[in-house]
């Protein structure tokens, strides 16, 4: 049953009640594998759900455009303080809806429509938002991109250097979505620093690890953090744009006039009680925890003969190269959903397949690590997901619905934040 229970929604609209008991019932019963992923803690569910959302609070605190702020101006001065304590940063805006409008920020503050703005490739593993063409941040600026080398399938450092050498970009992202490796924040500073750019570090699938000092934090390198807060961070979901001082303004701006209206205060509050968790010792252990199952899978399924770019992980994802298997990522990914073992599909650097069909799977140990799962547990994890790859290139619907029973078995064991 989802916790907190929902006695009044089951009554007033049963229907959507029961879609959200089955979602709760699914995230329960599943391996969850989905690296921008986690559960919750039933306190952060609390405060996400809470009457907060009844109330607007345009602007920031002390300078609002609505009365009645007396509770909500408390409430986002402790996320901001958490959130400048935790990553030791000097300023903190809390009220980006989400990864993708704080970095559309980043691009107000710092750019006019046209400017040129480098980041890592979509392909590549980049984000949407850091200059792809069908994002309204590729449309809008110029954007350039930067890749990885082809021999070790990691960021190519030399060719950032020479790219923002010739192109004088305002903005350089650096971060993304399918990276198993440690972004070298200092060297990306240097390189920023050399050509007179913005360096934007978008930490939102690391920020957990960032916190738990599991992964280099960017702070003081990249006078710019974009992160998300529902990822590793394990809170809800929202985001965040740490600055230094001298770019604070700037961003606040961008924020709010310029980009939204009132923040959503139920996320603030929310967002506030992951940064308390997140400050923990049990968290810094958790961060610790991630990496290693990460290190272990990635391990177990070397053995098992799969080809994972970079050829493993530092950090919390993993992302496997299927073009050796005689099968999709995107089948993969579906039969092993079927299986109870929840990824996504992904190019892979270079892919020859198509971005609707590619050659790749991710695969991220954050939820995992949050249900309990060990490094213990990697190698018997492995070993279902190479069976069920090989199933679904043989048809075999048996060993799929055979691992599925296991799945469930397995994961019986382990309790779920926000199902009782
Ligand atoms: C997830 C992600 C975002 C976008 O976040 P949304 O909340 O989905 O808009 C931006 N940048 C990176 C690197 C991400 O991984």
């Amino acid at each position: 049953m989802h916790n907190p229970p929902l006695p009044e929604l089951t009554v007033a609209d049963p229907e959507l009640a029961g879609l959200v008991e089955a979602e709760a019932a699914r995230q329960h019963a599943s391996i969850r594998l989905i690296a921008s992923e986690n559960y919750v803690s039933t306190a952060v569910l609390e405060a996400s759900g809470s009457v907060l959302t009844n109330k607007y609070s345009e602007g920031y605190v002390g300078r609002r455009y609505y009365e009645g702020q007396q509770v909500v101006d408390p409430i986002e001065t402790l996320a901001v303080d958490r959130a400048k304590s935790l990553f030791g940063v000097e300023h903190a805006n809390v009220q980006p809806y989400s990864g993708s409008p704080a970095n559309l920020a980043v691009y107000l503050a710092f750019a006019q429509p046209g400017d040129t703005v480098m980041g890592l490739s979509l392909p590549m593993g980049g984000h949407l938002t850091h200059g792809w063409s069908v994002s309204a941040t590729g449309r809008w600026f110029r954007s350039v991109r930067y890749g990885l080398r082809a021999d070790t399938g990691r960021i190519d450092l030399d060719e950032v250097r020479d790219l923002a050498r010739t192109e004088r970009p305002k903005i350089i992202f650096c971060g993304g979505t399918a990276i198993p490796r440690t972004i070298d924040f200092p060297a990306f500073a240097e390189i920023a620093r050399e050509v007179g750019a913005v360096l934007v570090a978008d930490i939102a699938h690391i920020a957990g690890l960032i916190a738990g000092g599991a992964h280099p934090s960017p702070v003081g390198h990249a006078p710019v953090i974009s992160t998300t807060t529902h990822k590793t961070l394990r809170g809800p979901r929202g985001a965040m744009l740490l600055t230094d001082a001298e770019h604070a303004t700037a961003i606040d701006k961008a924020v709010f006039p310029g980009l939204q209206g009132g923040p959503h205060n139920h996320t603030t509050a929310a967002i506030a009680v992951a940064l308390r968790e997140a400050s923990t010792p049990a968290f810094r252990d958790y961060a610790h925890a991630v990496v290693a199952n990460a290190r272990a899978l990635a391990e177990a399924l070397v053995e098992r003969g799969f080809d994972l770019v970079t050829g493993g992980t530092d950090n919390h994802l993993i992302l496997i190269d299927l073009t050796g298997k005689d099968i999709g990522g995107k089948p993969a990914a579906k039969a092993l959903d079927a299986a109870g073992i929840e990824l996504n599909y992904n190019a892979v650097p270079f892919d020859k397949r198509k971005p609707f069909d590619p050659s790749g799977i991710r695969l991220g140990t954050a939820a995992i690590t949050t249900r309990g799962l060990t490094p213990a547990h990697m190698p018997v994890l492995a070993g279902w997901i190479d069976d069920v790859v090989k199933a679904a290139g043989a048809g075999d619907t048996a060993t799929i619905g055979r691992v599925r029973e296991q799945v469930t078995e397995l994961v019986s064991g382990f309790p779920m934040p926000g199902f009782a």
